[in-house]
């Protein structure tokens, strides 16, 4: 997406530790009229199946995904991290591994936003390692739901992510695919 292209070399921050910094437009400070082009496109790449829900984690997936959702007309379930070890109720939950944060979180979904007869569609903005989007797969699992399959914004495609969860047999389909970021020579995208 070449908007979204543009826009991430323009005003995106090569940090140490692999971490892309897209504050002042995806993370922090939300570009709502990109926010828009990124739903739409989402729309487009997915016209092809039905979506009943989509699903995100808290925080920064949930601007994103509500965007999204004006395009397919459908309600957005978000995960909720929480440190909390012994979790009751009727919720699903997993495990996700922060990248940025280098620590482990439950996830958890009340049972009754997800059923077996809805069919998912995950959106979140980065795939690093895969943690997050495995995370969210295995709650869709545990539900008995279809998993139509995942939109991201932004790949870093030099990590393993990617490729585990594309392995795993879930459609990725990523707006823009990092090959390589360094802040001296700049970000390459795949294309
Ligand atoms: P994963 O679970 O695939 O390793 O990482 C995905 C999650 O980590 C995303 O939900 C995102 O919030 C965060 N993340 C991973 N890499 C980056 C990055 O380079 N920049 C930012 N801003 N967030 C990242």
């Amino acid at each position: 997406m070449k908007l979204l292209k543009d826009r991430i070399v323009k005003d995106g921050k090569v940090r140490a530790g692999n971490v892309l910094k897209v504050d002042s437009f995806l993370n922090h400070q939300m570009d709502i009229e990109l926010f828009g082009e990124i739903g739409k496109e989402f729309k487009r790449r997915f016209s092809d199946r039905e979506v009943s829900k989509i699903l995100t984690i808290e925080a920064s997936g949930i601007g994103i995904a509500c965007i999204a959702a004006q395009y397919f007309n459908v309600p957005v379930v978000f995960a909720k991290k929480t440190q909390t070890k012994n979790i009751a109720g009727d919720v699903y939950t997993g495990k996700v591994e922060s990248f940025t944060h280098g620590r482990v979180y439950d996830i958890i979904v009340a049972k009754e936003f997800l059923k077996p007869e809805d069919k998912i569609l995950i959106i979140d903005d980065f795939l690093a390692n895969g943690s997050a989007l495995l995370g969210l797969a295995k709650l869709v699992k545990d539900a008995g739901a279809a998993l139509v399959g995942a939109g991201i914004v932004i790949e870093k495609g030099f990590q393993e992510g990617g490729e585990i969860v594309r392995l795993s047999g879930v459609r990725v389909e990523s707006l823009a695919i990092i090959d390589s970021m360094n802040e001296d020579t700049g970000i390459v995208f795949r294309d």
